[in-house]
């Protein structure tokens, strides 16, 4: 796998210099790919180490966590599993659920999964490995979504919750454009199995748009009728809240707001306006109250966390905490330990496939302290 991956990770930076935007396997490429291999397997070739500086560090980072929030009321009430970021480019869905997990409960339940596809989140991509709101009917175990996809089956499953709520920030205005996923309650059917998820959805609309700020960003219901045979969206019985309610028996909703909202901060707002709603019909009240949050949403916006990086070159141990050069000897052995920080700080290296946690590079090599989409600092490594 080691092999595969130090290959790959290759051909990715030597495509980067070559300005390739796809993996080529040239000519040249292919002759060092196979130098590597057979120097791999204990066989030396002087005119192998001849053609390219044989300095490779061996870099090992930490998995990436998978977080998640119970938070209970001393009153007794309705309990709801809200999910955010299962689209990486989504931030004001993942930050709206981020904030919801640093509050308490005075009554009621929740169950809190911010950061639903964290690899998508720190590349900012919808999906780093695909659409992964598009693997729950089915996924391959070699997927990298895989354990992510599987983790989330499990509390859909287990929670015991009265319904799964899963965040987005959609293109465009439903309102404008029917087709459009932005500004709109996303149901899979008027209603499933006695739920009435067009009635719940239609009253929180109604609340939110009675404090929107421009008629523009006027929340509408998006019925997919999945079920029907004559669905436009059949996609849909490959998704979350389709796999919600044919599964594990619950009411399931996609909260949208629209990604052409001109802030951040205002997507988080919509979020918790609608969030605030679906807290009245569930019975759940926070501590502080989701209005205070609203109105002082920058506050609970962090911009730039501070973090401590943790590593251990050749065992020797290091702390980091901002932009930095080292320089390390050829065939070091490079482990980050621990990102000590908060939620959503983590470390990408440049130029190498997100999935890996273990891989080789050459020279040199640049750590992304990232805090979700946002670049907080660059460690740089320099091989002498
Ligand atoms: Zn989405």
């Amino acid at each position: 796998m080691i092999i595969t991956d130090y290959c790959k990770c290759v051909l990715h930076r030597e495509n980067q210099k070559l300005g390739f935007t796809k993996v080529v396997l040239s000519r040249r490429d292919f002759i060092f790919t196979l130098a590597f291999t057979v120097s791999k397997w204990g066989f030396s070739s002087p005119l192998f180490a001849a053609t390219k500086p044989f300095k490779p560090i061996h870099v090992v980072l930490p998995p990436k966590p998978k977080q998640i929030h119970y938070k209970e009321g001393a009153k007794k009430g309705g309990g709801l599993l809200i999910i955010g970021g299962i689209h990486g480019n989504e931030p004001g869905a993942y930050k709206a659920v981020d904030i919801l997990s640093r509050i308490k409960l005075k009554q009621g339940k929740l169950v809190l999964i911010p950061r639903s596809n964290f690899t998508s989140i720190l590349a900012n991509m919808r999906g780093y490995n695909g659409d992964m709101n598009r693997k729950f009917a089915f996924i391959k175990k070699n997927d990298p979504d895989y354990p992510w996809v599987s983790w989330l089956k499990k509390h859909i499953l287990q929670q015991k919750v009265d319904a799964v709520l899963s965040l987005h920030d959609g293109a465009g205005f439903h309102l404008r454009n029917k087709s459009a996923w932005g500004e709109c309650i996303v149901i899979d059917e008027v209603a499933y199995q006695g739920w009435p998820l067009y009635r719940i959805a239609y009253w929180v609309i109604n609340q939110v748009n009675r404090h929107v700020f421009s008629p523009l960003h006027k929340f509408a219901i998006y019925n997919t009728h999945t079920f029907s045979s004559h669905t436009k969206h059949a996609e849909q019985r490959k998704s979350l809240t389709f796999f919600t309610l044919t599964q594990a028996h619950k009411p399931a909703f996609c909260l949208e707001v629209s990604k052409q909202l001109p802030s951040l901060s205002l997507k988080v707002m919509y979020h918790l306006s609608m969030l605030k709603y679906f807290f009245k019909i569930y019975q759940i009240e926070t501590d502080p109250p989701l209005d205070m949050l609203i109105s002082h949403i920058d506050e609970y916006l962090v911009s730039k966390p501070c973090f401590t990086l943790a590593l251990r070159v050749n065992d020797i141990p290091v702390q980091i905490y901002s932009d930095k050069t080292l320089t390390v000897p050829a065939k070091a052995e490079l482990k980050i330990e621990e990102v000590k920080a908060k939620e959503g700080v983590f470390i990408t290296p440049q130029g190498v496939n997100l999935n890996w946690t273990k891989f080789r590079v050459y020279n040199k090599l640049t750590l992304e302290v990232k805090y979700d989409f946002q670049t907080l600092a660059k460690i740089k490594f320099k091989v002498v």
